[in-house]
């Protein structure tokens, strides 16, 4: 019933995102996000996707187009936190999603991290259209996990409630580290 961070993530993604709109997806990994907002877009709209890894983005074109979903992608093999260089600032952004951690069954040391993670989020939100959803599922139980947690939890936390409402959501009685979601939604 009560579904975990992942699952919730993509429901607030289909409950958002419309044909036509543009939307980033922070975090390609293996493109499960990725191949998700290609759908929610359509072919009149835009997913871009970024990673840092070359495995990353490969698979996530093959899958792409292996359910001819490409069209509507650009794959980019660069950090997110890049991403202010490639988005129009005049076109509004209809959504994001960051996925933090590493690449399963992947390098384990090639993690996601505050600095650029940080960066990557504070460039993002003033591209977000009014209503629209940055969506972070917050993976932490890896070495260097509870840093990056510590430092995204502040940087929500601290958004002015005029503009954003924050929202946290995950279990609080399992073990393992479960992963958590935060939710930004832009009000203004
Ligand atoms: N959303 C993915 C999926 O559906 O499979 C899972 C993403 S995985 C938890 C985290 C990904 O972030 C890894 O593939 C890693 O290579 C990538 N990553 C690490 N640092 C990054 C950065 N600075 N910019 C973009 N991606 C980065």
């Amino acid at each position: 019933m009560l579904e975990n961070a992942l699952r919730f993530s993509h429901t607030l993604l289909k409950n958002t995102i419309s044909q036509g709109d543009i939307v980033v997806d922070a975090t390609v990994g293996n493109g499960s996000d990725t191949v998700l907002l290609a759908k929610l877009v359509g072919t009149n709209g835009k997913v871009y996707g970024f990673d840092v890894q070359k495995k990353a983005i490969e698979t996530t074109k093959e899958k792409l187009i292996y359910t001819n979903l490409h069209q509507q992608v650009e794959l980019y093999q660069q950090g997110h936190e890049t991403l202010g260089e490639i988005i129009d600032p005049k076109i509004p952004v209809s959504g994001a999603i960051f996925n933090l951690g590493y690449l399963p069954k992947s390098d384990k040391s090639i993690i996601t991290r505050s600095s650029t993670t940080l960066k990557a989020i504070s460039t993002l939100l003033p591209l977000l259209r009014k209503g629209s959803l940055l969506i972070i599922v917050v993976y932490y139980g890896h070495e260097g996990g509870e840093e990056e947690k510590d430092a995204v939890l502040e940087y929500v936390s601290q958004l002015p409630q005029k503009e954003y409402s924050t929202l946290k959501y995950g279990f609080i009685n399992q073990k393992n580290y479960p992963p958590f979601l935060l939710a930004v939604e832009k009000l203004v």
